[in-house]
Parts: structure tokens; C-alpha cells; sequence
């Protein structure tokens, strides 16, 4: 059973080269959208310029390239998208679940919220401010998982009102991501589960948008020797593009898929390997296999 108009996508932020990691999260959304003969589009999550790190986007591109995997249509760019953000928050301004907070980091009580002490206070607010939307206390999302199974969160509780537009009047990540899924018409993600509770804000953010739910798969994430997520932060070792096949190998091997016959040697003959063979349901809901790679 095929979903002929499955979308999916690969959404980096360029903040330094692509890893491990990151290769894991690009090759699962890339193997079960050709899996599906879907299309899988990629979006340079370029919207924080002060964590990027010059000529890290680029990079990423090639670094797929030589990986084999090829994405469909243009790479949309965060940067050009001020103006869909912008008329995200006045819609909910116009609902009135926008408000203003001046909140240093000292005053945020649990999750980061303000806790009520903005909220009365919004006509003495004034710019620069960051924006924050309303989550009701009683505000509980629950969605299923492809890989995790159900999940549930009281977000009202756990993480409430949450930042949409920073201080410094950058878009945050949660706005930005909701909005470009949607207009992107993506309706499968697959990322890290170090993502997972983000999820539950976007399901927020969708409703108040009136926006489609796409489905999520929140694949386990990769960790070094010392039991830390591989990323861009604990400098995890940027891909070279002699390794490219051992990548893919080392990739598939962390998904549970199948090994691709050894005579496999090129980055195509690979994925079209593991595309045949894909099998979502034999990726772990957990980390089980330790990076030993440099
Ligand atoms: N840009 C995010 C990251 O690199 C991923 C966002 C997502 O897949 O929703 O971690």
C-alpha cells in the first residue's frame, strides 16, 4: 500500500556540518519517503544567523549530495520566510492567545514560563519584547507516534506559553517549523526523538493555525562513548565523502535495516538497497547501538 502523495522532508539547521546523527535522521525520512514513492524535500532551517556557523549550509547540501541522496524541488530557505511567520503570530494575535513578555531569564519560573506576570501587564510592554502564545492550563495533546507509540503531554502544565518570537526579534524554531511544514504540504516527519517534546507544542501551534497534522516518527538518537547525543555542539566529527558508503552502512546498521550485500558499493546502489528493504517497524524505540566510529 502505497501513499502516492506522501511528503516528507530533511529540515538542518546549519550550524555546522552534517554527522552521524544528522545522517541517521536525513536517511530514515529519505528511505521511507522513496519506500512509500513519496517526495522528500529539504529546508535549510536558517532563521537563528547568531548559532550559524559560515558556509555550514552549503556544506550540508553537498554532504547529502555525496551521500546519494537527492531531494525533490527547490530547498526552501528559513531566511525568506520572515513574512509567512509574521502573518502566523497576527493570526493569533487576532485571536487573542499572543502576548507580550519582558520576562528576564531569572524571572521564568518552570519550562520557562512567566507565570502570569505578563499577562496583566501587556500595555506596559514595549519593544523589544519577546512574543509568547497562551497554552491553557488544561491544555493536553495526544498524538501517535510511528515509532514511540502514543504520546501525551499536559502541556498547559509542562510547557506553557511558549516563546514565538525571541527578544532579539528572531522567529523561534517552533513557529517557523509549523508554518513552513504546512506550506511545504509535508505530512510525514521523521527526526530524533531528542525532538519528541517539541512535538506537542507544534500540535499546539497547529490547531490555533487551523493547520493539517502531519504524522511523526521520532527515530532514536545516536550517542558518543560518553552516552551524549551526537551533535554540532559536542563537535561530532563532520562526514568525509570517502566514507560515504561505510556511512551509509554504519546508518542502516544504527536503523536495524537490513545489511546491504557487501558488493554494494556505491552510495546509489545502497539506497536503492535499503529502499526495497526498508522496514520502518524494525527501527527501536531506543538507542541500542554506541557511534565507535572517530
Ligand atoms: N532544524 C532542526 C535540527 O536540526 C530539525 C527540525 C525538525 O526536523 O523538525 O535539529
Amino acid at each position: 500500500d502505497v501513499d502516492a502523495a506522501y511528503r516528507g522532508r530533511f529540515a538542518p539547521s546549519p550550524t555546522g556540518a552534517l554527522h552521524l546523527g544528522s545522517l541517521i535522521a536525513a536517511l530514515a525520512g529519505y528511505l521511507d519517503a522513496r519506500a512509500n514513492r513519496g517526495q522528500w524535500l529539504l529546508r535549510m532551517e536558517d532563521l537563528d544567523p547568531p548559532r550559524e556557523e559560515p558556509g555550514a549550509a552549503d556544506r550540508i547540501l553537498s554532504s547529502l549530495l555525496e551521500h546519494g541522496l537527492h531531494w525533490d524541488e527547490a530547498v526552501l530557505w528559513q531566511s525568506s520566510r520572515a513574512q509567512a511567520y509574521q502573518q502566523a503570530l497576527d493570526k493569533l494575535a487576532a485571536q487573542r492567545r499572543l502576548f507580550r513578555c519582558d520576562c528576564t531569564r531569572a524571572m521564568l519560573g518552570p519550562g520557562g514560563a512567566c507565570a502570569g506576570r505578563c499577562l496583566p501587564r501587556q500595555d506596559d510592554i514595549t519593544e523589544p519584547c519577546a512574543l509568547r502564545v497562551q497554552v491553557p492550563a488544561d491544555c493536553r495533546i495526544t498524538f501517535i507516534d510511528g515509532i514511540q507509540g502514543k504520546q501525551s503531554e499536559a502541556l498547559g502544565q509542562s510547557l506553557p506559553d511558549f516563546v514565538l518570537r525571541r527578544k532579539d526579534g528572531l522567529y523561534a524554531y517552533q513557529l517557523a517549523v509549523v508554518v513552513d511544514d504546512a506550506f511545504q504540504q509535508v505530512n510525514h516527519i521523521w527526526r530524533g526523538s531528542d525532538l519528541l517534546d517539541s512535538t506537542c507544542r507544534q500540535l499546539y501551534l497547529q490547531q490555533l493555525l487551523e493547520l493539517e497534522r502531519p504524522r511523526y516518527s521520532h527515530h532514536p538518537v545516536i550517542a558518543n562513548a560518553q552516552g551524549q547525543k551526537l551533535s554540532k555542539q559536542n563537535h561530532a566529527p563532520a562526514l568525509r565523502k570517502c566514507d560515504a558508503p561505510e556511512n551509509l552502512r554504519q546508518a542502516l546498521a544504527f536503523l536495524q535495516q537490513p545489511p546491504p550485500p557487501g558488493k554494494l558499493t556505491d552510495c546509489s546502489q545502497i539506497l536503492g538497497h535499503a529502499a526495497e528493504n526498508w522496514s520502518a517497524t524494525a527501527i527501536p524505540r531506543q538507542m541500542s547501538i554506541i557511534a565507535t566510529q572517530p
